[in-house]
């Protein structure tokens, strides 16, 4: 199976439980939740979206022909200067792409694999570390994993919605945007008042980096 990949880089984890960590991010090319044309955001399912998915034209994207071309190339960024390998796969929706295969290929490459998904997707097995950011009105297929990461505040998706769900980290993140300001005074008046919920912010932007 061939994987259509935006770009592959080198940086440390902005968001979530895993922020600060090096990794090699692999972003695969589209979502099920918006075509990443601006001319459809208002009609579609996941409007707020501040990523460019679109292609194989990124940095070190393309289209890769299996597992193996793939997780070479991915290889070929992380430093080998210690610490444990850690490929965060990321959309775009990285499940529209992902397989067992390619999880496999990464492990046997000794990577340790996360995933950043919207959720409406089951993972194949056997990935290290599952986050999921859910969007508002769409179904939750994928209702366990290490992390949750709700962008705050969405109409429709109030973190009750999730918080009884299996995941061992809750986390609260302001929606980017002109209203970042605003929103990041309601995501911590929330985790204040719901200790459950830890705030996450977008630190590769504070530190500007990718
Ligand atoms: S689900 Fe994620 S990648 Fe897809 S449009 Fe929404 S924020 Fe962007």
């Amino acid at each position: 199976m061939a994987y259509f990949i935006k770009e592959i880089f080198y940086s440390l984890q902005g968001e979530g439980l895993q922020s600060g960590r090096a990794a090699v991010f692999c972003r695969f090319a589209g979502c099920n939740l918006w075509s990443g044309r601006e001319e459809d955001r208002t009609t579609a399912k996941c409007n707020f979206c501040d990523t460019d998915f679109i292609g194989i034209n990124g940095q070190n994207g393309g289209k890769f022909y299996d597992a193996q071309s793939l997780v070479a190339k991915v290889t070929e960024y992380w430093p080998f200067s210690g610490g444990k390998p850690l490929v965060i796969c990321t959309g775009g929706e990285p499940l529209l792409q992902m397989d067992s295969i390619l999880v496999e290929t990464f492990h046997q490459a000794g990577f340790e694999v996360a995933i950043e998904t919207n959720g409406t997707l089951k993972p194949p097995p056997n990935i290290d570390w599952i986050c999921v950011s859910p969007k508002a009105n769409t179904s939750l297929i994928l209702n366990y994993g290490n992390e949750l990461k709700l962008v705050f505040p969405q109409i429709n998706s109030p973190p009750e919605l999730f918080q009884n769900l299996d995941f061992q980290y809750f986390f609260i993140q302001p929606m980017s945007g002109k209203q970042l300001y605003n929103n990041t005074q309601l995501a911590l008046d929330y985790c204040l008042k719901h200790p459950q919920w830890r705030i996450s912010l977008q630190t590769h932007n504070i530190l500007n980096i990718q």
